[in-house]
């Protein structure tokens, strides 16, 4: 799979090649920690794009670089990078975000 790795645009925990989302949600749903969301985007064919709201949350914990079924989303290696530990206030918004049918929090709903 690493393969279709791009390069950390620079000291990300978490980042997406938006040419390969197909905006599926698979990896909003499989985030632990409230790190990801879609947003509307107008110029996408399937008028969403996933989007790293909260990298500070992330844990590296790679669910959804091993998740999404187009190789769109990576993860830093843990020797480059230091996660946040999973605390209430990151699953409480990962819940959140389920509710709110994987979009982000800051989108209104249409
Ligand atoms: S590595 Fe884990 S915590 Fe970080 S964005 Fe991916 S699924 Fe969420
Ligand atoms: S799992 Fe992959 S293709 Fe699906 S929304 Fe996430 S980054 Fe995009």
């Amino acid at each position: 799979m690493g393969t279709f790795k791009t390069k950390n645009p620079g000291n990300q925990p978490v980042w997406v090649n938006t040419n390969n989302c197909k905006a599926c949600d698979i990896c909003v749903s499989v985030c632990p920690a409230g790190v990801l969301g879609m947003v509307y985007e107008p110029t996408s064919t399937l008028g969403a794009m996933i989007s790293i709201q909260h990298p500070e949350a992330c844990i590296g914990c790679m669910e959804c670089e091993l998740a999404c079924p187009d190789f769109a989303i990576y993860v830093a290696d843990k020797k480059e990078y230091k996660f946040a530990k999973l605390v209430d206030e990151s699953k409480e918004r990962q819940a959140a975000v389920i509710v709110n049918n994987y979009m982000s929090l800051n989108e209104k709903r249409s």
